[in-house]
């Protein structure tokens, strides 16, 4: 299991502002300290370059973003203050998908310790996200031919507009999103499979319409990757969630998501997505679930194989 992480997936925000920025480092902490990140397994990434950006975002897009030329009102969807330091975040952060893409086709499974800005479209950023890291990851892998197919699963609390938009006509991208409807964004772009439920679903009901959806699902698409938004604003507690699953239940969502991919053969790359909290080290140690669920499927793995050679 590979981990990607850089120290720029952090930068300053103005004091109280609601975005977390801290959160990235803390989850590279906490792997650190549990000893599910190491030295060894853990992945630096570059920088995405205007030529990456571009593959997916419109050129006048990138270039008024990365200029700080960008207009006031197109900054105030976005929701964040522009600064220097953001856009090399931002940059980062996709370079980190991509690499975490990249590190799961050779490797089956691999994390990201950021990522998911799934409500920037093509030519405009909205809701925190600037660029859509798992749109560009996706676009630039299918255009290279590292893959033919490839399944976005988003589950997310928040739809997955903006990758919906990305990929509207470009069927070697599946875009499938398990959102609460009630929730931002109020006017949803079509995926290619949306399902919305409704407010306050716990645990049981949630994994059980998982379930229901996602074997047929990779089963239909037949992708050779699954790029996969583990948010965990699907939390009871979520500032910004409305749906009411436990710790437990973002553990056993994420198992069984990496699970079903894996024993089909299908690569599956990890990013976290959103997650709002007051308490940076609730929310960092929520994120966690992701990349605990992976090394705990690798190591079982690992140990069956062992158990096999034996
Ligand atoms: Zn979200």
């Amino acid at each position: 299991m590979k981990l990607v992480y850089h120290e720029e997936y952090v930068t300053p925000l103005p004091e109280g502002h609601r975005f977390p920025m801290p959160k990235f480092a803390k989850v590279n902490s906490i792997l650190r300290s549990e000893g599910i990140a190491t030295s060894e397994n853990t992945y630096s990434p570059e920088s995405a370059d205007v030529a990456l950006l571009t593959h997916l975002h419109t050129p006048a897009y990138v270039e008024s973003f990365l200029s700080g030329e960008i207009d006031a009102k197109a900054l105030r969807r976005i929701g964040l203050p522009w600064s220097e330091g953001l856009t090399r975040r931002t940059r980062r952060a996709v370079g980190g998908t991509l690499l975490t893409a990249r590190l799961a086709l050779r490797h089956g499974l691999a994390c990201n310790a950021a990522g998911g800005t799934h409500h920037a479209h093509p030519g405009f950023g909205s809701g925190f996200c600037i660029f859509n890291d798992i749109a560009v990851a996706a676009r630039s892998l299918v255009d290279e031919g590292a893959v033919s197919r490839i399944l976005v699963v988003d589950l997310d609390v928040h739809q997955g507009d903006g990758t919906a938009a990305a990929f509207a006509d470009d069927p070697r991208v599946f875009t499938f999103s398990m959102h609460c409807e009630s929730n931002f964004p109020f006017r949803k772009t079509p995926g290619d499979y949306d399902i919305g439920l409704p407010d306050g679903m716990q645990d049981a009901e949630y994994l059980s319409r998982l379930e229901a959806e996602l074997p047929q699902l990779i089963e239909h698409v037949e992708p050779q990757l699954v790029i996969y938004d583990a948010g965990v604003d699907v939390y009871a507690g979520d500032r910004l969630g409305r749906l009411s699953l436990s710790l437990d239940g973002i553990y056993q969502r994420d198992s069984y998501v990496i699970g079903e991919c894996r024993r089909r053969g299908v690569a599956v790359a990890g990013v976290i997505g959103g997650g709002y909290d007051q308490d940076l080290d609730a929310l960092a140690h929520r994120h966690c679930m992701l990349h605990r669920a992976a090394f705990e499927h690798h190591s079982r793995v690992n140990k069956q194989d062992t158990q096999k050679a034996g």
